[in-house]
């Protein structure tokens, strides 16, 4: 049992300065108004190219990224490697369909795999597959249409070779790799190639690692059937376990098109499955590694206890819990304080190109979210705490 609340270890990389600003960032982003203004706004102001990286750059971008280039979030890096908490390098930047910037793409992944096997404080690199596909190839994959003309045909190949060739550059560098979970109608696709890839390079030991969504009510199910496919193939698989960032899109596809949703009914059956499916993980720890990619502090409580029950050291390199940076430093640094194995998403990129992650941060943190009241109570408690010490 660890408490998350302890307020002194959770702040204990910020000092005074940097704790009052970011609770002036929260108070911020907690007003949804200013939110949806602000997505609009830099919307508009990236069109008429008005000059508003600047101040990106110092507030929001500052709190949620890294920087804009590897080189840049090696402070980050050490700050957080301070607290005995990993780093993991994750490029942020959606929506290209070119070869050329889907190759610069898969380049900067395979910049951040070298770049992990020369530290101590990087311990997985991470991928979306729709950042290095072109994303209407992968939905006709996921819908299992076959019938493509001699373009997109090499287009797939070349996707594939991408894939493949980061795969690799994890295993050589002894470096796991995480695939992103993403939207149901790109995730048959992603499973699939997850699998191949897990069946290439996991022989010996998890390297690269799949993402299950416990928002959808199939994952249980298909958790059992990577088991059994796992054995009768004979590799390791390793599994990121989050909840899920899409469930709102979702729903609306599935109601405007007409197909029952992927979605569990409620929040409760979500967060059923997900600790289901963590006890399973932490069962088979012989055959799985898990990562449990969560805000979530019961499911991260229920984590610790089924360790102790199973008898898994603390520090066993199968087990890590994960945050995004800037997000939940009460679970990351209470855990990490505690000696579990912990590491934060570091998002980086130009700041323009990471405008739609840091606009969903920001809508995932306004008052309506539940999260915030917890960010912000937890910074005036420390904010108090250091008067009183004082
Ligand atoms: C390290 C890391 C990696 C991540 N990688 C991915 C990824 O690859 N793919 C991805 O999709 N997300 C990813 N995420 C985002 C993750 O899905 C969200 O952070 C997560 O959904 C927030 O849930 P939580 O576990 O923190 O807990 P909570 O805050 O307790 O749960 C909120 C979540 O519960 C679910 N939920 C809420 N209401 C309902 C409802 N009415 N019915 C059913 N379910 C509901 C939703 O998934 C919602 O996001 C990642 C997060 C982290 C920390």
């Amino acid at each position: 049992m660890i408490t998350f609340d302890n307020t002194e270890i959770a702040f204990a990389g910020k000092n005074d300065r940097d704790l009052q600003w970011t609770y002036r960032l929260f108070q911020l982003i907690g007003k949804p108004w200013l939110v949806k203004l602000s997505k609009v706004g830099t919307e508009l102001a990236f069109k008429l190219k008005l000059p508003i990286n600047g101040i990106i750059k110092k507030t929001i971008f500052k709190h949620f990224c890294g920087g804009e280039s590897i080189d840049d979030c090696s402070r980050k890096i050490e700050e957080l490697a301070a607290f005995n908490i990993g780093t993991i390098l994750d490029y942020s930047v959606e929506g290209k369909s070119t070869a050329g910037d889907l190759d610069r793409t898969r380049d900067e992944i395979i910049a951040s795999i070298t770049a992990a096997a020369n530290s101590d404080s990087i311990p997985f690199a991470v991928f979306k597959v729709t950042g290095i596909s072109k994303t209407d190839l992968l939905q006709k994959s996921n819908d299992g249409i076959v019938d493509l003309n001699a373009q997109e045909k090499e287009d797939m190949g070349m996707a594939m070779a991408r894939i493949d060739a980061i795969c690799e550059a994890a295993y050589e560098a002894g470096i796991p790799v995480f695939i992103d979970a993403e939207d149901s109608w790109f995730q048959k696709a992603i499973d699939r190639i997850a699998e191949a890839m897990m069946a290439k390079y996991n022989r010996e030991k998890p390297i690269v690692y799949t993402t299950l969504q416990m928002y959808r009510h199939d994952r249980i199910a298909y958790l059992n059937q990577l088991k059994e496919d796992s054995i009768a193939a004979n590799y390791y698989p390793g599994v990121k376990l989050v909840r899920g960032a899409y469930m709102e899109k979702e729903r609306e596809k599935a109601e405007k098109e007409g197909y029952p949703s992927p979605i569990q009914p409620t929040k409760i059956a979500t967060d059923h499955d997900y600790n289901l499916a963590m006890k399973f993980l932490v069962e088979n720890i012989d055959r799985f590694a898990i990562c449990a990619g969560t805000h979530n502090e019961d499911s991260s409580q229920y984590l610790i206890e089924l360790m102790e029950k199973n008898n898994i050291a603390k520090d066993n390199p199968r087990v890590y819990f994960a945050q995004l940076l800037g997000m939940s430093d009460h679970i990351s640094y209470n855990v990490a304080y505690a000696g579990y194995n912990v590491a934060k998403y570091v998002p980086y990129g130009p700041i323009k190109e990471v405008m739609p992650y840091l606009l969903r941060r920001a809508q995932e943190n306004t008052s309506v979210a539940g999260q915030m009241g917890r960010e912000l109570s937890l910074i005036v408690k420390e904010r108090k705490r250091r008067k009183l010490a004082k």
